[in-house]
């Protein structure tokens, strides 16, 4: 490709608006164009990379036996409304009707069409496992569409969903997707982790990874061993349970003291020269209409997910002050287990272990000290309701927990019969029963992955892609397209690199070579073969985008080494 006519407009400076390290980047470098608010057109060099990156995609998920077809975007409300998720999806799903008035939405996700059809064409469980895939355009409303391809409104996904006839099943194709996974991240170039995540009602221990890439942009916070392999999200993660503090019985009564206008952890601790750890707060939650208390060590957050999992509730908010008065007879702060009655009192089990400690009195302005749990109030539903924190043990190994950010790049999933029961999708088994199809879904942000690799692999000049997903292999630069050796040795190359299939970007723009220099930094070509000077004797000079040291090679050198770094890339990955 010639670049003098090649769409690839660089800028000097990143459009205001762009915040994120990889979306300045692939403006800059000409990648991408803003259309609307999380709506993007790839430019050639963006569309290159992401045809790269679906090519590796769908290598791997071909070589697990999965089938590729493509479902419409377009789907009526219908099919959302048998699933039951029409009402729940909220405003992410974008609605319309059209011309007869009937309504439709613009898929964010193929749960119901691809059951629906699974439904209509598949009727006996020798037809399983199956597993189909697409690579296609979703679209979600996202309230905050940012970050350039990281979050948008319009992006580009793999899913796959697959239909096993029993649990067994499942799991193999489960495991079978989580190593294509791990294979075709590993293939980009990413650097990822797959963690536990939770999956809510259904799915069961194990039943849903994430592949996370890790970047301190990345919006989730994932707990990960320093000593096994162990990894999990914020809302999945656990720690190992704390041991039970020695625990004096006779040490005696709680009592009441002054605390005016002390609401918070951080003000008691101030004021009483205490530790987080040495208090005891509790929540007043609603959950599903009904007031719940959450009783947490000082230092702990609250898992909102846990909770909601333990009292399999659809809806959890934090009670409002009405609410919390009322319940507890004391306004927000001040809250506290003992004598709190009348309503689910949920006891972290970190609570369970301590001591004693100081919670609040449940009276405008006091706290009780030396409170012991078990003694002074029951413990009569315990469990894990806390996130993780950095330090916590593993629960796995005697390591401990670090915590890392990560982009959500790839999610599997076991769904089990959630749809397909929904929608009717059964087969026959070989006792002729009709039993509901077993299922999957796996789905991977093929644009997202872009701005992930971008993230992880920049310097201050710019991109530097693998050369697995590079928009281009060579970066072929002539110093000056006005000198006719050196233009004839461009030629040359150009005409037997591209010859032998290598991916050519020549740079025949009548323009100062720091220019061009700088353009090339840019855009991250992983090798710039630069002719100049040395021209006549045919030589030229190599150097990969990745490292600072140049080598002063002949062309046929050159080519050579060229070759090399290409067939490394395919044979270690
Ligand atoms: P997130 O938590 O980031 O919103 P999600 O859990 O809603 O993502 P899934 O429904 O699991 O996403 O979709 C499968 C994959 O699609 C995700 O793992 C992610 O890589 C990608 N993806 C989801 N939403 C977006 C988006 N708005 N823009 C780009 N990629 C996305
Ligand atoms: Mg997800």
């Amino acid at each position: 490709m010639r670049q003098s006519t090649f769409l690839a407009p660089t800028l000097r400076e990143a459009p205001a608006e762009a915040e994120a390290i990889s979306h300045k980047l692939m403006l800059r470098a000409g990648f991408i164009r803003q259309l609307a608010a999380g709506v993007y057109t790839y430019l050639p060099m963006g569309w290159r990379v992401l045809r790269k990156v679906e090519t590796i995609v769908r290598e791997e998920m071909d070589r697990t036996g999965a089938q590729e077809l493509l479902m419409p975007a377009m789907q009526p409300a219908e099919l959302w409304q048998e699933s039951g998720r029409y009402q729940v999806y909220g405003p992410e799903l974008i609605r319309f009707h059209d011309r007869h008035e009937r309504e439709f939405a613009l898929g964010p996700t193929h749960e119901e069409v691809i059951t629906t059809l699974m439904r209509n064409e598949v009727r006996s469980y020798r037809k399983l496992p199956m597993n189909l895939y697409q690579i296609q355009t979703k679209f979600r409303d996202e309230r905050r569409p940012r970050f350039g391809l990281l979050r948008g409104r319009e992006f580009l996904m793999k899913d796959a969903y697959s239909f096993d006839s029993d649990w067994e099943g499942l799991d193999k194709t489960y495991w079978s997707m989580y190593d294509a996974y791990s294979r075709i991240f590993t293939r980009t170039g990413l650097n990822f982790r797959p963690v536990e995540a939770d999956a809510g009602a259904i799915g069961g221990e194990g039943g849903t990874h994430e592949f996370m890439a890790l970047a301190d942009i990345g919006e989730d916070t994932i707990a990960v061993c320093t000593s096994c392999d162990y990894a999990a999200n914020l809302e999945k993660a656990e720690a190992a349970p704390g041991k039970t503090e020695y625990r004096e019985v006779a040490a005696g009564e709680h009592e009441k003291f002054h605390t005016p206008n002390l609401r918070t952890i951080d003000q008691l601790t101030e004021s009483f020269g205490v530790k987080p750890q040495d208090l005891i707060k509790t929540l007043i939650y609603v959950a599903d209409g009904q007031p719940v208390a959450v009783v947490l060590r000082g230092d702990h957050e609250a898992n909102e997910v846990k909770v909601k999992n333990y009292l399999d509730a659809t809806d959890l908010e934090l009670a409002d002050p009405e609410t919390t008065a009322k319940v507890t007879g004391a306004p927000i702060g001040f809250a506290g287990p003992v004598g709190l009655s009348g309503i689910q009192v949920l006891v972290d089990r970190e609570v369970g272990v301590m001591s004693s400690g100081i919670a609040g009195a449940n009276e405008k302005d006091y706290h009780l000290r030396n409170v012991k749990p078990g003694v002074d109030f029951p413990i009569e539903f315990s469990g894990d309701f806390r996130n993780v924190i950095e330090g916590d043990h593993c629960p796995r190994c005697e390591g401990t927990l670090k915590f890392y950010r990560g982009i959500e790049v790839g999610h599997v999933f076991k769904l089990g019969t959630k749809y397909s029961e929904k929608l009717g999708a059964a087969v026959l088994d070989a006792n002729g029963q009709e039993q509901a199809m077993i299922m999957g879904c796996y789905g991977i942000g093929v644009s997202r992955v872009l701005s992930a690799i971008v993230e992880q692999s920049h310097d201050e000049n710019g991109i530097i892609w693998p050369v697995s997903i590079a928009p281009f292999h060579v970066h072929l630069i002539p110093v000056s397209v006005k000198d006719e050796t050196q233009m004839k040795l461009t030629e040359d190359l150009y005409d037997r690199l591209r010859g032998i299939g290598v991916e050519v970007l020549l740079d025949d723009r009548d323009e100062r070579p720091g220019v061009k220099f700088k353009d090339a930094d840019l855009i991250g070509i992983p090798i710039r073969v630069t002719i100049g000077k040395q021209a006549g004797e045919g030589r030229v000079e190599f150097k990969l985008r990745s490292e600072q040291e140049m080598f002063d090679l002949t062309g046929e050198e050159a080519i050579e080494r060229i070759l090399q770094l290409i067939q490394e890339q395919r044979v270690s990955k």
